[in-house]
């Protein structure tokens, strides 16, 4: 099969003839200055202005009453599956078409994922499938959520917005609400992301954004927690960073903690990061306008845009072809003339580890699964 067009248009896009990468981030503003001011400092660890800084400015930016920074997108997920009182043998339902750390963070605690189909048009989990599955299997005693066949507490659900769009979770909050199962968004995709007006990781009590190197706003590694509640903020922080009683010289210890405190390092890169943002996003989306123009009316190739209602950052722009087999014909053609491109992520039901994982039909995941393609999506600034 021949793509030529399509790696030239990408060429032309980025005005290079050279490997275009599928994601880079893009340092642009203050970032040397930052770190040239932290390490100045000497505060480059665990303590420091730039900490509580990012972390205002974030819940500033995103709506948050309280934000509170990770180490990673993955244990910020962790936390806030703790927080949300997850216990071991719990069932958690998600979404099987999503990165690993989802899982992970779920499997960390010793909880059970249970996979819910994903709209076609979101790429996210399905408020449809998700109270058709409840209504089939689920049953309420003294407002308990419990699995009719496996006996199990449902205590969470943790739906992705996928590659920065919006998922349905005004909807899903709303079937949450109804079963009383605590809303745990994983928003590691979706900084700048809104669903009618509201920033996405922030429609139930708690959100996780990630800051790994490959999203829309990196601090190197790092994730951070959003939250409606200033005590559950506050106990996020105790829980992060060793579960330390503040004191000016004494180590005491109330529970076990964790050092998931993100470095004072970072942070300043968040900072310097986090001022162009918006900048960075409206690139983004003009990379996304570009391919929307390019694929529309060419048969074989749909385009994913944003969903009715939502502003989306386009992390990643895809495409869906009509096939499995396209798709590697596809992915063959562009790796092999300097255009990066991925598959999505293996399924998580096709993973050893879930293998055995109670799940709906899964008729959409394994529709897009088959097809999704992501394209070169660097901003161009
Ligand atoms: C990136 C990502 C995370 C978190 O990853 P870290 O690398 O640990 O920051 C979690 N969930 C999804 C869906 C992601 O894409």
């Amino acid at each position: 099969m021949d793509y030529k067009d399509i790696t030239d248009f990408v060429h032309q896009l980025y005005g290079t003839e050279d490997f275009v990468p599928l994601s880079v981030p893009r340092f642009v503003g203050n970032e040397k200055k930052y770190l040239e001011a932290c390490i100045d400092s000497t505060y480059v660890s665990s303590v420091g202005p730039f900490v509580d800084r990012f972390e205002e400015e974030i819940a500033c930016y995103t709506g948050a009453v309280r934000a509170v920074v990770c180490v990673s997108g993955t244990n910020a997920l962790h936390m806030a599956l703790l927080l949300a009182g997850v216990e071991r043998g719990d069932e958690i339902l998600t979404q099987s078409l999503t990165f690993i750390a989802t899982c992970n963070a779920i499997s960390y605690i010793g909880a059970h994922p249970v996979f819910i189909d994903v709209d076609r048009e979101t790429l996210g989990l399905s408020p449809d499938a998700l109270d058709a599955w409840l209504e089939k299997y689920a049953f309420l005693s003294q407002g308990v959520c419990r699995n009719r066949r496996t006996g199990r507490r449902i205590r969470a659900c943790v739906p992705m917005h996928t590659f920065g769009h919006p998922a349905r979770i005004e909807e899903i909050a709303a079937v949450c609400g109804k079963w009383g199962i605590e809303l745990v968004e994983d928003a590691a995709e979706s900084i700048g992301s809104r669903y009618h007006g509201r920033h996405t990781g922030t429609f139930g009590r708690i959100g996780a954004l990630s800051f790994n190197g490959n999203k829309t706003l990196t601090t190197g590694g790092g994730g951070m927690l959003l939250f409606n509640d200033p005590e559950l903020g506050a106990r996020a922080k105790h829980l992060t960073t060793q579960a330390k009683v503040p004191h000016r010289w004494e180590f005491r210890h109330d529970e076990i903690g964790y050092n998931y405190r993100m470095p004072n390092i970072n942070a300043a890169l968040g900072c310097a990061q986090l001022e162009n943002l918006d900048r960075i996003i409206a690139s983004k989306r003009e990379v996304a306008a570009e391919y929307k123009r390019f694929f529309e009316g060419r048969d074989g190739f749909a385009f994913v845009s944003e969903p009715d209602g939502s502003f989306s950052n386009y992390w990643l722009n895809a495409i869906l072809l009509p096939s499995r087999a396209e798709r590697e014909a596809f992915l063959e053609y562009t790796n092999d003339h300097g255009v990066m491109t991925r598959p999505v992520w293996e399924l998580m039901t096709d993973l050893p580890m879930f293998e055995g994982c109670e799940r709906d039909a899964q008729r959409n995941t394994r529709f897009l699964a088959d097809r999704i393609v992501n394209l070169p999506s660097s901003p161009r600034v």
